[in-house]
């Protein structure tokens, strides 16, 4: 298997990790290729004569670790109910909940590579961890803080971090995605539990709320025909969503943990066929769903934590033959409580800081804006890049009715262009001095205002002195 070049840095950053330290976790964002960082992490160990434990709590991330591993030319067992064990494998890939039941059965690893690690701090993985305490850990997570916000500082002593979201959509690896926030639900009285809104309490609120039509009326606006999971609160929840887009002839089914797998198996085909547009679900697809023609993710629940929301919009990030865009429908003021996805953010083992995990509700944030013209969300910037409205000075933010929700056509948006730039030339036109040009540099937001007042006024005076050339007789 070739490894990308930051994936190669990956697995030697992370051998220097473990040089001073026995248990390291590696951050990395959905869709920059953790699974193949630890097949080579566990080859390098296995060519070192040493043995290795993968742990994952499901199914499906399970099988796909064991694929992986094969391919990289390792023999590998499985510890999951109802699979034969072959002990002597030196790769094993354990159930976390089976793993717990045949400690004896298995031999002590020297390496335990911990997939989904921010789920690390659960009892289950604690138990194994105090099993083998000689063993070197790997951790890794696209969100190295737990859901509630907390950090991992008792399961791990360093953290590695590979490339961020940035870097990767930068650089070509994941795309960048396009996010429209409108219709936040009320959610009056509803309290916070472990670090999130309470989940009973926040299905209720939704349930009442119009946000599955909502949700419909977007769809049909921003992204008809396109394939989605919207994602809930709730399995109640879950259905009334699939059952508003049904009603409406868009083919949605609903998926959670609790549908078996070979029903699961047939939903994620009719999505990957384009035979159903919408699934439903909750928490249970957040991690290790691998559709990457995925290209609209509906963002039904409101959440405050930042390892959740990542994780949902992860999702739509993927590059895919024949998808064109990214998509976020944010019915739940997620994007504005956490900022874009691509924003850079500072991780330690010691959780999320409070101002990432709880920020405005439905305020602007210092980072993001969300558009009252287009109601995109994008970086701060005094234009809309997705639709070129000049926002005005102190635009608070508009509480937009899916309605209102429209995607701007290339002609109107090429009109704006125009409009802006026409616009922005008579503001200079309008200056009279250099001080002038400061003060419009400073009201445009410019970095440089100064630097930039100085080169205008200096063009003027040149423009100024060859006009007066060009009154000469001719
Ligand atoms: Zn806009």
């Amino acid at each position: 298997m070739k490894l990308r070049d930051y994936q190669q840095s990956a697995v030697s950053n992370i051998g220097v990790a473990f040089k001073t330290n026995k248990r390291a976790l590696f951050v990395l964002p959905t869709g920059g290729g953790k699974t193949t960082i630890f097949s080579q992490v566990a080859a390098d160990a296995v060519n070192d004569g040493e043995s290795v434990l993968v742990l994952a709590h499901r199914r499906e991330l399970i099988d796909q670790a064991n694929e992986r591993l094969k391919r990289f030319g390792l023999e590998t067992g499985l510890v999951i109910s109802g699979e034969e064990m072959t002990p002597d494998a030196p790769v094993q890939v354990a159930s976390i909940q089976t793993l717990t039941r045949r400690f004896e059965k298995v031999g002590k690893p020297d390496l335990i590579i911990v997939d989904e690690a921010h789920r690390a701090v659960a009892d289950s993985y604690a138990r194994v961890l105090e099993e083998y305490p000689d063993a070197r850990v790997l951790g890794l997570t696209a969100t190295p803080c737990r859901l509630d916000g907390k950090g991992l500082k008792g399961s791990f002593s360093t953290i590695v971090e590979g490339p961020s979201i940035e870097d990767l959509i930068s650089r070509g690896y994941l795309m960048r995605p396009i996010a429209y926030s409108a219709s936040i639900p009320d959610l009056t009285g509803v309290k916070t539990r472990a670090g999130d809104y309470a989940a009973d309490q926040l299905a209720e609120a939704l349930e009442r709320s119009t946000i599955c039509g909502d949700a419909v009326s977007s769809y049909q606006r921003i992204t008809p025909g396109r394939s989605g999971i919207a994602f809930c609160v709730s399995v109640k929840h879950a259905g009334l969503t699939a059952d508003a887009f049904n009603a409406a002839g868009i083919q949605a089914e609903v998926l959670t943990g609790d549908t078996p797998k070979d029903e699961r198996a047939g939903i994620l085909a009719r999505l990957r066929s384009g035979e159903t547009k919408i699934v439903a679900s909750i928490e249970t697809l957040t991690e290790g769903f691998d559709f990457e023609g995925l290209e609209v993710v509906l963002l039904m629940r409101p959440t405050k934590s930042l390892a959740l929301y990542l994780q949902m919009v992860g999702r739509v990030l993927r590059i895919s033959d024949g998808k064109d865009e990214a998509i976020v429908l944010d019915l739940s003021g997620n994007t504005l409580r956490h900022g874009l996805v691509e924003e850079i953010r500072e991780w330690s083992l010691d959780g999320v800081k409070d101002d990432q995990n709880a920020r405005a509700t439905n305020g602007d944030t210092l980072k993001t804006r969300l558009c009252k013209m287009c109601f995109g969300v994008h970086k701060a910037a005094p234009v809309c890049p997705l639709c070129g409205h000049t926002h005005e000075k102190d635009d608070r933010i508009p509480v937009a009715k899916a309605g209102e929700l429209r995607r701007i056509k290339a002609e109107e948006l090429e009109a704006a262009k125009r409009a802006l730039s026409d616009r922005k030339k008579q503001e200079e036109r309008e200056c009279r001095s250099l001080e002038d040009f400061v003060k419009l540099g400073k009201s445009r937001g410019y970095k440089f205002a100064s630097g930039w007042a100085a080169k205008r006024w200096e063009l003027r005076q040149s423009r100024v002195r060859a006009t007066s050339y060009s009154g000469w007789p001719k």
